[in-house]
């Protein structure tokens, strides 16, 4: 078997699935991802603009450096934030936030 690409999904005959570009993205209102540092997990919301439209999502944090620790080990996501910020805008839906269970040490 090639060896695979990390930063890229494949389907279930191994073959690479084309990934969402920053055009592409963009043409769906997405103009920020949000980037983790593996190294320090310090996370910032990063604008898109910067980056060709042709460039792979997955890819940039190929281009990144953490600005905490100028390390080089970054995660990119979808900015899940601006995501649902749209979705509330566009149908009104709010996404209900509820706490997390507390664990009662005692009980
Ligand atoms: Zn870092």
């Amino acid at each position: 078997m090639r060896r695979r690409n990390p930063r890229r999904s494949y389907d279930e005959h191994g073959r690479e699935i084309a990934p969402p570009t920053v055009g592409s993205a963009r043409a769906e209102g997405e103009t920020t991802v949000s980037a983790r540092c593996y190294d320090c997990g310090h996370s910032a919301i990063v604008s898109t603009d910067h980056f060709p439209a042709d460039l792979p999502i997955p890819d940039i944090e190929l281009r990144l450096r953490c600005s905490a620790c100028q390390g080089k080990r970054i995660g990119v996501m979808k900015d899940m934030q601006a995501y649902y910020a749209r979705l509330t805008a566009e149908t009104g839906w709010k996404m209900e936030i509820k706490p997390w269970l507390k664990l009662d040490p005692e009980a």
